[in-house]
């Protein structure tokens, strides 16, 4: 029997229940003994909806501290929490709705007009709103139960959550979640990132995503620290907060911006020890203007929402640059050929990975689930990579993994492998480049032609065929784009990744 992974969180909390446990960009104070009250509310709120063991409780709202105790509420009660990206329309929804079939569904009260049709057509019993100035029926009913609970006694493979991908690589797809998954997860972050008393959490993630919400958040709470809890990422507020805070995870977006205000120095990160980064890679050259500026090295990691974490840069130790770092303890990483045999240094291959973090599957899509473990029982992350190899102008250790990108993403021109983060490198180092994505487009003759798309720098003019030749005398023939379109921006998802789908569409049908 595994305990609720609320209880393990609770551990934690500190023995002053005075203390407090968030902070908001406004000035509201949330102490420990708020948060426990309102998910023991919260708690026996669902509870009495009678709602059947297994239930989902669909959640799409804006960020609130009530969002978060919400989250809480729901695993106290056994339920499985399912939040869902608040940028999601009509027929998004519809499709997350109609898969998971939630009990409830709560969702923001400027939405409840066209939130619960979908979810009344769909079969949902109830549907509450929760807004993100303490007001909605949630709160309302909420605010009349016991602020006592007993959190509900789980067993191992009880699902805590179910979590949507983000959708990078095609139609997202819920990863569920057990207590187990997500409690142990959170237990090895704790010691492997050196949380420590005194800590303070800047938030500035989204939290219906796996960083902000698992990563981010239950660091904090498993270690009974405070969180500064920002409803969005706001360059501005971030330095405001930051003189006070020692912990930041964010995905590369925020380095970049951060670096780019003069605001942002040694001083007001003075007494930060630690900045997370991962969800997309993070660019070399970030890395190091940020080593540069601020004297301490930002800690990339890799995971995703089917397994959270499950590689790191080590916290003491060497932090390398272009690398994703060592496999996290109790998680066993391999990078294997088309025959599931381990590869070797520097030799590309998929990566495969098992452990207790390990999700329990898609939701309802059992062959795709089957698809996706081998004969053996390594999940197939889906991305591919290299121990040891080039990274940030050196090699990294040979126990270091780097990503080189995903799988769905690699071109195969004239039987010829490419992988497109080795050009996007040559392309971005270039001068006047901001960022580049290459991709494969059909062509008569190769089956694939590379192509790339590269975004210049402000007020930069690039000219394509200059930068086709240089790469000439760079990179064998195969791997030179055939095609090199310059263009303003790169179509990114709600968690800042290039979707690289949208753009192998747009140029296949030119
Ligand atoms: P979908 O599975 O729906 O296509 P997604 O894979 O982007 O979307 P997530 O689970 O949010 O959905 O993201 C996990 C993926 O993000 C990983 O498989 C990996 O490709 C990428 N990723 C995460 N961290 C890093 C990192 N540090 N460097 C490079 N890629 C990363
Ligand atoms: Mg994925």
């Amino acid at each position: 029997m595994f305990m609720n992974l609320y209880s393990l969180l609770e551990k934690g909390f500190p023995k002053d229940k005075k203390a407090c446990a968030l902070e908001t960009h406004d000035g509201l104070y949330y102490s420990w003994g708020d948060l426990e009250r309102s998910t023991a509310m919260m708690a026996n709120l669902l509870k009495n909806l009678k709602l059947p063991k297994g239930s989902r409780v669909a959640v799409q709202v804006e960020k609130s501290p009530e969002a978060l105790f919400l989250y809480l509420a729901t695993i106290r009660a056994g339920y499985v929490y399912l939040p869902l990206n608040t940028a999601y329309q009509a027929a998004e929804m519809q499709y997350f709705v109609e898969n998971a079939e939630p009990a409830l569904v709560v969702c923001s009260s400027k939405n409840f007009a066209w939130v619960s049709k979908v979810a009344f057509k769909a079969g949902t019993k109830h549907v509450l709103t929760l807004d993100d100035n303490r007001t909605g029926t949630l709160l309302e009913r909420a605010a009349v139960q016991s602020d006592k609970f007993k959190t509900v006694t789980v067993k191992d493979d009880d699902l805590a959550a179910i979590l949507y991908t983000s959708g990078t690589t095609g139609r997202s797809k819920g990863a569920m979640l057990t207590h187990k998954n997500l409690g142990s997860n959170a237990a090895v972050l704790q010691k492997f990132w050196g949380w420590q008393k005194g800590d303070v959490l800047l938030h500035a993630l989204p939290i219906f995503h796996v960083h902000g919400l698992f990563v981010a958040a239950h660091g904090a709470l498993i270690n009974g620290s405070k969180m500064i809890w920002l409803p969005r990422l706001d360059t501005a507020q971030l330095l405001h907060h930051m003189p006070r805070s020692t912990v930041m995870m964010g995905v590369p977006t925020f380095y970049v911006r951060l670096l780019a205000d003069k605001g942002f120095n040694k001083q007001t990160a003075r007494n930060m020890r630690l900045f997370v980064s991962g969800s997309a890679p993070l660019l070399t050259e970030t890395f190091n203007s940020f080593k540069e500026v601020i004297g301490q090295p930002i800690l990339e990691r890799y995971g995703m929402s089917e397994t959270v974490m499950l590689v790191s840069n080590p916290y003491k130790g060497n932090r390398v640059g272009g690398s994703v770092g060592i496999p996290l303890p109790g998680v066993k990483v391999r990078v294997v050929d088309e025959n599931n045999k381990p590869c070797g240094p520097n030799e590309i291959g998929s990566i495969q990975v098992r452990g207790p973090n390990i999700f329990a599957g898609y939701w309802r899509m059992p062959e795709k689930t089957a698809e996706e473990f081998t004969k053996d029982g390594w999940f197939k992350t889906g991305d591919v990579g290299r121990w040891g190899g080039p990274a940030n102008g050196g090699n990294a250790p040979d126990n270091y993994l780097c990503i080189v990108g995903r799988s769905k993403d690699l071109i195969i021109s004239g039987g010829y492998n490419v992988y497109p983060k080795e050009i996007e490198g040559f392309i971005d180092d270039m001068d006047g480049v901001d960022e580049s994505a290459v991709i494969g487009i059909p062509h008569p003759d190769f089956g694939e032609a590379v192509m790339a798309v590269v975004v210049p720098k402000a007020g930069i003019k690039l000219d394509s065929q200059a930068m086709i030749n240089t790469l000439k005398t760079q990179i064998a023939n195969f791997k030179v784009p055939k095609r090199l379109e310059i263009v303003s921006d790169l179509p990114r998802n709600a968690m800042g990744k290039v979707q690289k789908n949208v753009l192998r569409e747009q140029y296949t049908q030119k």
